[in-house]
């Protein structure tokens, strides 16, 4: 799909403009299921710009990424970026330490499962991001 069709046709709503200061470019969320009782298990629609990524960070109770448009990068510290795709589900351990968004080229719509708290951490490091 052409990234101006995915960018105006997600599943689920925009939303809003994340906050700034633990992400780089453009980047959307719009909360699709908060309530509280019998899971525990917010689940938030994130969209991102080309380019777009959040910081490092950490989850205390780990997240689950489900991946509803475009590619995108997942990382974790120590490893290689992974390309994720369309389709693709990410099952992220508690307090490991990672990063997520969208490649260069791509816009990239996940829905993220975040049971508990997040931690946020520095910034993903531009030369490392344009090398990949
Ligand atoms: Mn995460």
């Amino acid at each position: 799909m052409a990234n101006e069709q995915l960018s105006n046709s997600t599943i689920f709503p925009l939303g809003q403009k994340v906050d700034p200061n633990y992400f780089i470019g453009d980047a959307f969320l719009q909360m699709v299921f908060t309530d509280p009782t019998p899971l525990n298990a917010p689940i938030g629609n994130v969209t991102f710009a080309p380019g777009a990524r959040n910081n490092w960070h950490t989850h205390k109770v780990g997240q689950v990424l489900l991946v509803t448009g475009g590619e995108g990068w997942y990382q974790e510290e120590g490893k290689p970026a992974q390309l994720i795709k369309t389709g693709d589900v990410v099952n992220i351990q508690p307090n490991v330490k990672h990063w997520h968004g969208a490649t260069k080229d791509s816009w990239f719509v996940h829905l993220a499962i975040t049971p508990g708290q997040t931690d946020w951490l520095e910034a993903v490091d531009d030369e490392a991001y344009s090398k990949l």
